[in-house]
């Protein structure tokens, strides 16, 4: 019998890599899901909740790795957790390929079958798979929550017979799939909404959300967009534009969410401290971009400072902070992955290491990393 293990996450990490719902769904399947005592906890699926499912219970993290065919996890495992797996085991989770290449190297050299869920392909059809989109809307509505919780002002206009409260200003920066989610939450708030990105794809997304849509839209903005649908750096040249506009616009802005990203590349730098400065006391900035160095040059990873009265917050991870929800959304990814590795009738494990998904992800194997993107120039 295939056998699934999922284990509790390091501290500070309250996501699961499993829900009652997949665990049902798995069970169906005829798997056998192992999951450690207490591990949904945080994400309030309760070890009876996922019991009624069909999953087992194992007392310590070792009872559920023992012999299992897979292991399906939210961070990094570690080599010793790996380890305690069936030879060759399937691993996937969200390993940060590109951090900490040693310890990457490690897990490697278990042997195991190391698949990274953030390097899913985004086409059609892993469109189920897509554990950035799901985590990232989630960041994307908890970053205007957390905003609307720090400002000491109400978001919607309210006219009262004591007085008038105005609308918040509200300034989404960058408009992929947080971004997005980021805009229309701050609307349902009541607050005034403006975006801006470099892809021109955007314009129209923003209009449709009923924010305005601010940018500098020249000849090269007309070429933002890679056929991936990422952004590209953008020149000197049109940085300094952007800053011009940029700096004209925020020092009227109440809120500013900043989500603002290239793939492989520190986040652009979108707001100087004196832009900050230019800011009304009071006044703040969530910056989703802190994990890859932040949107916001006065940005400190996993805190909040505070310039002269503006708050500047980094937090790392939002979705985790809405743990129910991205606990469900990414193990419904996990799960839609793994269906496609799964041979139905035969109830066993099927890798077609040809697929696109399978290839897109594929990180080590054998021992080896083998993903184009993190092979050594000269090794
Ligand atoms: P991301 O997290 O890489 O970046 C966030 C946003 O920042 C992007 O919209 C980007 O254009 C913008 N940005 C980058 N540099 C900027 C700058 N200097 N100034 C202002 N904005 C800047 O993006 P994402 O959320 O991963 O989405 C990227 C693209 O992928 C989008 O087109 C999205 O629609 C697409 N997508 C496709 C699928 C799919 O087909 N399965 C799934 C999800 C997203």
């Amino acid at each position: 019998m295939v056998t699934i293990a999922v284990t509790a996450e390091r501290d500070g990490e309250p996501r699961v890599a499993v829900s009652p719902e997949t665990v049902k769904k798995l069970t169906a399947m005829g798997l056998l899901v192992k999951v450690q005592k207490g591990a949904g906890a945080a994400s309030r699926f309760s070890d009876e909740q996922l019991a009624a499912q069909g999953a087992e219970i194992a007392p310590t993290a070792g009872e559920a790795l023992g012999g299992a065919d897979v292991f399906l996890k939210v961070g990094r495992p570690t080599a010793d957790e790996v380890k305690a797996l069936k030879p060759g085991a399937i691993v996937a989770a969200m390993l940060s390929p590109y951090d900490d290449r040693a310890g990457l190297e490690a897990l490697a050299e278990t042997g195991a079958v190391l698949m990274a869920m953030e390097f899913m392909p985004r086409i059609s059809r892993a469109q189920s798979m897509d554990v950035l989109s799901s985590q990232a809307n989630l960041a994307g509505y908890k970053a205007v929550i957390d905003a609307a919780a720090m400002f000491g002002q109400a978001l919607p206009m309210m006219m009262t017979a004591a007085g008038t409260v105005p609308a918040a200003k509200t300034f989404i920066m960058g408009v992929g799939v947080a971004g997005l989610q980021a805009i229309a939450t701050a609307r349902r708030l009541g607050a005034i909404v403006s975006a801006t990105d470099v892809r021109p794809a955007t314009k129209e997304q923003v209009a449709s959300l009923g924010a305005k849509f601010i940018a500098v839209e020249d000849e090269e903005f007309k070429q933002a967009q890679t056929a991936a649908g990422y952004a590209k750096p953008m020149s000197a040249e049109y940085q300094k534009k952007q800053a011009e506009l940029v700096a004209s616009h925020i020092k009227g802005q109440d809120i500013v969410i900043t989500t603002a990203l290239i793939p492989g590349r520190p986040a652009p730098r979108l707001i100087s401290t004196v832009m900050v400065e230019s800011m009304k006391p009071g006044s703040v900035i969530v910056d989703l971009a802190a994990e890859r160095g932040g949107n916001c040059e006065l940005t400190q990873p996993d805190k909040v400072v505070e310039h002269k009265g503006v708050s500047i917050a980094g937090p790392l991870n939002l979705a985790g902070e809405v743990p129910v929800n991205a606990s469900s959304l990414y193990a419904k990814n996990l799960l839609a992955f793994l269906e496609t590795m799964i041979d139905k009738k035969e109830k066993a494990l099927k890798v077609n290491w040809d697929d696109e998904l399978v290839k897109g992800t594929l990180v080590a194997r054998d021992g080896r990393i083998v993903h184009p993107s993190l092979q050594r120039t000269g090794a």
